[in-house]
């Protein structure tokens, strides 16, 4: 068996809340009761929202807190060509298709509040394809979930085990359902990449054993166990944690500037003291 090894994933996008603490300590501790690796990586693939302040301000507030992990710490957006080898990879398999319809066009007929329906789509006709290429139309690499279906023979056999539990309770053996986020987006002119590719290939890279995060991630481990069946890649053992809420029963967010670990600590507060607040 392999030795466990779990992460701790944020994404430099802001400072860090009460609610990634618990996140961090609690893989950490894991990683400690299992005697095993404990990794760091920064998830900054998005360009137009991490900053460098937001990624130092992580490790000082994660060394603050008293996590230490291995070096070096693997920073997604210098490996950026081996996501785009891989979307390359999919996409000489016919997994992937491009899509040129714009947001505007994909949100016809939605009302606001309403969320956007998983959108389950075709390639252009090879003409019109390439007539949209030569006028420099940006598109999305999606990834076919029909390609999908037929390469994998269905997805009956997609499973990943849970130790946690999703949203409704959801523990143990789950089958994984893939097909209720559509054909996802795996790269785009301003995107670049998306997470979930870049997080599949770097937990199999890393080898990642056990995947520990809140539980709104829940969803996105249904996207997952799909792309490591397509990429060949092994599938972690997941732990999806409750998420922390505040007084007013609301879970703690980016935008709760009062509840940063900086605020906090500049306010007098200890990590033991958080810890013990945590339950942890
Ligand atoms: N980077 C993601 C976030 O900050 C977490 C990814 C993961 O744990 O899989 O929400």
């Amino acid at each position: 068996m392999k030795a466990f090894a779990t992460r701790f994933a944020p994404s430099p996008t802001g400072y860090l809340h009460r609610g990634h603490a618990f996140s961090a300590l609690t893989a950490f501790a894991a990683a400690r009761d299992a005697g095993g690796r404990f990794v760091l990586r920064i998830e900054d693939i998005d360009a137009t929202r991490s900053r460098p302040e937001y990624e130092a301000a992580i490790l000082e507030d994660l060394a603050w807190l008293g996590l230490a992990w291995e070096q070096p710490v693997r920073r997604q957006s210098e490996h950026l060509a081996d996501y785009h080898a891989a979307i390359e990879t999919l996409r000489m398999r016919g997994l992937v298709y491009r899509c040129f319809k714009t947001r505007k066009e994909l949100d016809i007929g939605r009302a606001p509040h309403e969320p956007a329906a998983p959108y389950r789509g075709a390639p252009p006709p090879a003409a019109e394809e390439a007539e949209r290429l030569s006028r420099g139309e940006a598109f999305a690499w999606r990834l076919s979930l029909d390609a999908a279906q037929a390469a994998l023979g269905g997805f009956s056999d997609l499973a990943f085990v849970e130790e946690g539990a999703g949203p409704e309770g959801e523990t143990g053996l789950i089958r994984a359902r893939p097909e209720t986020a559509g054909d996802i987006v795996l790269a785009r002119k301003d995107v670049g990449v998306a997470y979930h590719l870049a997080v599949v290939l770097d937990d199999a890279l890393q080898g990642i054993t056990h995947v520990i995060r809140g539980v709104d991630l829940f969803e996105a481990a249904h996207i997952q166990r799909l792309l490591q069946a397509l990429l060949g890649l092994p599938t972690p053992v997941y732990r999806h944690h409750r998420l922390l809420a505040g007084p007013d029963g609301k879970r703690y967010a980016k935008r709760d500037k009062a509840q940063t670990l900086r605020e906090l600590r500049a306010a007098g507060m200890t990590p033991q003291a958080l810890r013990a607040e945590m339950g942890l």
